[in-house]
C-alpha cells in the first residue's frame, strides 16, 4: 500500500493549487451571486482551465485530450470544488459527459464533436432523471420512435447539469421496436443547433451558478447515426458512468468540506473573544479536530473508489460507500464552520454560508444517500432490498 503521490501528481496539485488560490477562490463569491453560470464564462473558464488537464482529463492524448489517469482526477476536482463549487460542477459534467462520447463506438460522432468539446468551445450534459423518474431509473418514459433516417424523441428531463447552456445532451432514454413494440434503452446524443429544444433554468439552495434545467423534446428529430453504440451494454455503460459520478461526487464533497475548514482554522486564529483567540478554546479545537478526521476520511474513501476504478475492478460498493460518506460528511463539516463563525457564518459576508448551501447538494444527485446504502446493503448482504 502507499498513501504518496508520485512527483508528478504533487506538482500537478501544487500548480493547480496555486493557480485556484490566486485566480478562482477570489472571483468564486462574485460569480456565484450572479445565479447560473452564461454559456460566455464556462467557455472561458473551460479554455483557462484545459492547460491543467481539466478537459478531457481521462481522454486519451491521441484523441486530444489530457491522457490523465483515475489517479489524477480527484487531485485536480478537490481543488476546483475547493475553490468554487459551481465551477467545479460545469467543468466536471463536462469532462465526464466527453468520455461518454471518447469510449463510444460510435468514432463518426466521436470525431465529429469531440474536437469543439476538447478546445472548451462546446458543452455537453448528461440527461436521466425525469419529471416521474428519479432513483429508480428504470422506468424512463423519453421515447425515441424511429422514423426513415431519424429518431423522433418525446419527453421531459429534468435536474440537468449545464442543460442551459450545452450544445449536446446524452439522452438516456428507450427505443421503440415499431415491430415488437418492445422498448429498450439506449444513449442519444442530441445537439441543440440541430435538433432544439426548449429548457427551463432551475434555482436552487446551493452551487447556484451551477446552471441546471428542465429539457423538453417535443417531436424532436435527431438523425439515426446520434445513438451512441456502447462498447459494453448501455445497462453497464450507464452503471460504469454512475460509479464515476459518484466517486466524483465524494471528492467534491471533500472539496468544499476542505475549504469550509480552511476558512474556520483562518476565523479562529482571528477571533478574540473573552481576551484570548477561539482557537485557544478547547471546544473550538474539538470541532476543527472532528472536521479535519472526518474530510481525511472521505478523501481517502474517494481516492479508493477513483483507485478501483482506474485498475476496472468491480467497485458498487465502494464508489457508494465514498459517495454517501463523503456527502453526509461535508453537511457536517460545513455546519460546524458557520458555528465556529458564530453569526458572522450565517451572512454573506464570509463563504462559509456558501460552503454549507452547496454541501447540501452533493447528498442527492448520483443516487441519494439512502440508494448508496441500499447499493453497499447489496453489495454486503448479497440481498437486493429494491428490484
Ligand atoms: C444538483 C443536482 C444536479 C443534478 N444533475 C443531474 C444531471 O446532470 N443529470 C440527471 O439526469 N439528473 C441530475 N440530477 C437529478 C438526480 O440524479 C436525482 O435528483 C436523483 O437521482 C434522485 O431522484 P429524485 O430527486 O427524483 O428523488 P426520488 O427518487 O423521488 O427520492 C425521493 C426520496 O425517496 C428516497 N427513496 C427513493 N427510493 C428509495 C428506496 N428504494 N428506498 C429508500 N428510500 C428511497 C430518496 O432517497 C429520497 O430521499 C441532479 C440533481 C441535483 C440535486
Amino acid at each position: 500500500m502507499n498513501f504518496d503521490f508520485t512527483d508528478e501528481q504533487k506538482m500537478l496539485q501544487d500548480t493547480v493549487r496555486r493557480y485556484i488560490n490566486e485566480k478562482i477562490m477570489s472571483v468564486a463569491d462574485e460569480y456565484d451571486r450572479k445565479g447560473p453560470m452564461s454559456k460566455a464564462d464556462a467557455q472561458r473558464f473551460l479554455k483557462e482551465l484545459k492547460p491543467f488537464g481539466y478537459v478531457g482529463t481521462l481522454v486519451p492524448e491521441e484523441l486530444g485530450g489530457a491522457g490523465l489517469t483515475h489517479n489524477e482526477w480527484p487531485i485536480l476536482f478537490e481543488e476546483l470544488r475547493r475553490g468554487y463549487a459551481s465551477l467545479g460542477g460545469v467543468v466536471g459534467i463536462t469532462s465526464n459527459s466527453m468520455n461518454r462520447i471518447a469510449s463510444s463506438g460510435n468514432i463518426h460522432l466521436r470525431d465529429l464533436i469531440l474536437p469543439g468539446l476538447l478546445n472548451g468551445d462546446t458543452i455537453i450534459c448528461s440527461a436521466i432523471t425525469e419529471p416521474n423518474v428519479g432513483s429508480d431509473t428504470a422506468g424512463i418514459e423519453t421515447t425515441a420512435v424511429p422514423d426513415g433516417d431519424s429518431y423522433i424523441i418525446n419527453g421531459t428531463k429534468c435536474w440537468i447539469s449545464n442543460g442551459t447552456i450545452a450544445d449536446y445532451v446524452v439522452v438516456t432514454l428507450k427505443v421503440l421496436d415499431p415491430k415488437t413494440g418492445d422498448r429498450k434503452p439506449a444513449q442519444i446524443l442530441v445537439d441543440k443547433a440541430e435538433s432544439p429544444f426548449a429548457t427551463r433554468e432551475i434555482h436552487k439552495i446551493g452551487v447556484r451558478s451551477f446552471p441546471t434545467a428542465e429539457l423538453f423534446f417535443e417531436d424532436c428529430r435527431v438523425p439515426r447515426e446520434n445513438l451512441l453504440v456502447s462498447k459494453e451494454n448501455p445497462a453497464e455503460a450507464s452503471v460504469s458512468s454512475l460509479n464515476f459520478a459518484r466517486a466524483n461526487a465524494a471528492i467534491s464533497a471533500v472539496g468544499v468540506a476542505q475549504a469550509s475548514l480552511e476558512a474556520a482554522i483562518k476565523y479562529a486564529k482571528e477571533r478574540t473573544q473573552f481576551g484570548k483567540r477561539i482557537g485557544q478554546f478547547q471546544l473550538i479545537q474539538e470541532m476543527i479536530a472532528d472536521m479535519s478526521a472526518e474530510i481525511e476520511a472521505g478523501r481517502l474513501l474517494a481516492y479508493k473508489a477513483f483507485f478501483c476504478l482506474g485498475k476496472g475492478i468491480r467497485c458498487y460498493k465502494e464508489c457508494s460507500i465514498a459517495k454517501a460518506y463523503a456527502t453526509e460528511m461535508a453537511i457536517r463539516v460545513t455546519s460546524k464552520a458557520i458555528q465556529i463563525h458564530g453569526a458572522y457564518g450565517l451572512s454573506d459576508e464570509y463563504p462559509v454560508e456558501r460552503y454549507f448551501r452547496d454541501a447540501r447538494c452533493y447528498t442527492i444527485p448520483d443516487g441519494t444517500t439512502q440508494v448508496q446504502q441500499l447499493i453497499i446493503g447489496r453489495e454486503t448482504l448479497g440481498m437486493r432490498a429494491f428490484t
